[in-house]
């Protein structure tokens, strides 16, 4: 979908189109003792409250620098478990203060469209936030399968915060 309108997803730590999960890009309890599990082995999804998505932005934040990202303003791509219903959030409570962007937070039940992770960064966009396309089909509506963007939305994206170039 990107590829179509000459958008081109830069990302940290990819070798080719692979992004490996190495100690360098992956969060542990250990980055985040406030959400850790009681018990060992025990899976704590992240809760839907703004404190917790501010403690995980901090973190992943830190990952990024002590990883020696050099782009301007990153937008944290954070593949994990939530509370919140859905394949993604982005919420606002991610945008800590001093970050120009918010960060995406993607399940890793992956949606047949595989539109989850574009979708997620249109809600980064500051031109779109939290609303949704009412087109069926469209990157911005809710339901899948969604398949394209409108022009005004490449122009948006390609003016975020996050965007380079
Ligand atoms: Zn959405």
């Amino acid at each position: 979908m990107l590829d179509k309108h000459n958008l081109e997803l830069k990302v940290w730590l990819s070798e080719g189109v692979q992004v490996r999960k190495q100690p360098i890009n992956t969060l542990t309890y250990r980055h985040l003792p406030q959400l850790a599990a009681k018990k060992e082995k025990e899976v704590v999804p992240i809760p839907h409250e703004k404190w917790a998505y501010e403690v995980v932005r901090k973190a992943a934040d830190k990952k990024i620098s002590d990883g020696g990202c050099t782009f301007n303003n990153p937008l944290p791509i954070i593949f994990c478990q939530f509370v919140h219903p859905g394949h993604g959030i982005t919420p606002p409570a991610t945008k800590i203060e001093g970050k120009l962007t918010r960060a995406c937070l993607i399940h890793q039940r992956v949606n047949d469209d595989k539109v989850t992770l574009i979708h997620e960064m249109g809600h980064a966009v500051e031109a779109i936030g939290d609303s949704h396309s009412p087109d069926r089909g469209n990157y911005m509506h809710e339901a899948e399968p969604r398949s394209f963007m409108y022009r005004f939305q490449v122009e948006r994206m390609a003016r975020a915060m996050y965007a380079v170039g």
